[in-house]
């Protein structure tokens, strides 16, 4: 009993001695992965010191949390090193756009210059150039006139109907051999200022934007016409345009003209136009009667034949207001 007593002992004691050891060459090699881990990582902070000079912050936090161990310093490294190439590169990028233009302002540009190319060529075909603007597109319904005890009965959309009323007038004024520009020819939508500025590029002569109108007076019907009084087509203005379609469109669809309005602030596509440009009520979608005739094609047709007749007559009163100019000065 006593020389296997001595035995476990001696066993026992090994095992100790085996796993000092074990635990000593561990030690010894972590030191040694750890070692080039940190090296690792004072280089990283150098190039975060130079790209991150502004975010010490998150530096700091990056640092403490690599004192944690070998992986999450690798990972940490590998964090910091990207950090670094985003800032670069972003730099690099943002130096660009000091000396270079983007490449939004490189597309931009390039549409201006097919733009210009495109508006001398028109120019140079046709002396008579109107941009028809069909209120609203797509998600944007504008005003919407439902049945009258059903709110989920939609019996006609502003969108729909300008739309409509527009293709109709393009293909009348284009018989007249006026050339037609259309802000939309589809049910798309597109943010106002995109569609203002896109017409602006172009060398029209008139800018005509077709809605309807809505009124707390449900008794309330007829058209009306909002203008910008800044600008003029051989001394034929905003106002003369105006006061002449709301003649022609209330003459052939026999409706009551409500008048002209200079705009306001929130006019925005009359507004922001630079050109004699008009917004054409075409009729209020708060009354029951008006909705029944709004709903009609050969109403549309007559509200087409309108504006039509009220652009040639445009047209005319600009050309004749310019023999005169020219005989005065002969
Ligand atoms: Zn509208």
């Amino acid at each position: 009993m006593k020389g296997k007593t001595a035995l476990f002992y001696v066993l026992l004691s090994l095992a100790f001695f085996i796993f000092g050891v074990a635990c000593l060459w561990q030690f010894a090699k972590n030191r040694e992965d750890t070692q080039p881990a940190a090296e690792s990582l004072a280089e990283s902070s150098t190039l975060q010191d130079q790209g991150q000079g502004k975010m010490p912050g998150q530096q700091e936090m990056q640092q403490t949390k690599a004192g944690g161990g070998a992986q999450e310093e690798a990972t940490s490294e590998d964090a910091a090193q990207e950090e670094a190439e985003k800032e670069e590169t972003s730099q690099k990028s943002d130096g660009a756009a000091e000396e270079l233009p983007s490449d939004d302002a490189l597309l931009d540009e390039e549409e201006a210059v097919v733009s210009e190319t495109l508006a001398t060529l028109i120019r140079q075909e046709h002396d008579r150039i109107v941009v028809l603007d069909p209120g609203h597109g797509g998600e944007d319904l504008g005003f919407t006139a439902t049945e009258e005890d059903r709110e989920d009965e939609i019996l006609l959309t502003e969108k729909d109907f300008a739309l409509d009323v527009a293709l109709r007038t393009k293909a009348l004024l284009e018989k007249e051999d006026i050339f037609v520009i259309m802000t939309r020819e589809g049910d798309t939508e597109e943010e106002l200022k995109d569609r203002v500025d896109r017409a602006n590029i172009l060398p029209a002569d008139f800018f005509v934007s077709l809605h309807l109108s809505l009124k707390d007076d449900s008794q309330l019907h007829g058209m009306s016409v909002i203008y910008n009084d800044q600008f003029y087509s051989r001394g034929y203005g905003s106002g003369d345009l105006a006061e002449q379609l709301l003649e022609s469109v209330t003459e052939k669809t026999m409706e009551k003209p409500l008048g002209i309005f200079p705009c306001e602030e929130e006019d925005e596509e009359v507004r922001m136009i630079v050109m004699p440009g008009v917004r054409l009520e075409m009729g209020c979608i708060s009354n029951r009667q008006e909705i029944k005739l709004l709903g009609r094609d050969d109403y549309r047709q007559k509200v087409a034949e309108g504006i039509c007749e009220g652009l040639k007559k445009a047209f005319e009163s600009r050309q004749t207001e310019k023999s005169t100019e020219d005989t005065e000065n002969e």
